[in-house]
Parts: structure tokens; C-alpha cells; sequence
């Protein structure tokens, strides 16, 4: 119970864009839990992806970070960055 998990719930900040909207099929045998509704999604179906950048300010150096949600669908994916 020591591991803290910024996945999942929380919302990105305003920082955050929106680099990628796809919709794909992963051939990983893996499951996610949709970002907006919280169902499993099998990453072998159709689901949506959404990937966010967020540029890191170091000096002489110009970075940034990447997170990925995963969606069951364009409707979910809508409703989150919607409300992000
Ligand atoms: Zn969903």
C-alpha cells in the first residue's frame, strides 16, 4: 500500500492539451478502466484513446510529459476532455 497512483480519477490540469484523439485496437492483452465511466475496456476491442501533452519548463531544456486515457468510446472520451 505504499504506491501512489495519479492515474485514474483526477482530472489533468488546464496545462494539459490534448495532443491525440484516436480511435484503435491494442494488440496487448491488457484492461483499462475507461477514463470518464469507469468500464473496463479490453484493449484487444475498439476502444478510444486520448493522449496529453503538457509542456515541462527547464531551463535550457525544453521537455515535456505525456499521459494517455483510455475511452470505450468517442462519447466518453467527448463527455471527459468536455468537462476537463
Ligand atoms: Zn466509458
Amino acid at each position: 500500500m505504499s504506491r501512489t497512483s495519479n492515474l485514474g480519477r483526477s482530472r489533468p490540469g488546464p496545462e494539459w492539451r490534448v495532443a491525440q484523439r484516436v480511435a484503435r485496437t491494442d494488440w496487448a492483452d491488457d484492461v483499462e478502466r475507461c477514463a470518464a465511466c469507469r468500464t473496463p475496456v479490453d484493449m484487444r476491442e475498439d476502444h478510444y484513446q486520448v493522449v496529453l501533452d503538457r509542456d515541462i519548463d527547464t531551463p535550457g531544456k525544453l521537455s515535456f510529459e505525456r499521459q494517455r486515457r483510455v475511452f470505450c468510446d468517442e462519447t466518453c472520451a467527448d463527455e471527459w476532455t468536455a468537462t476537463a
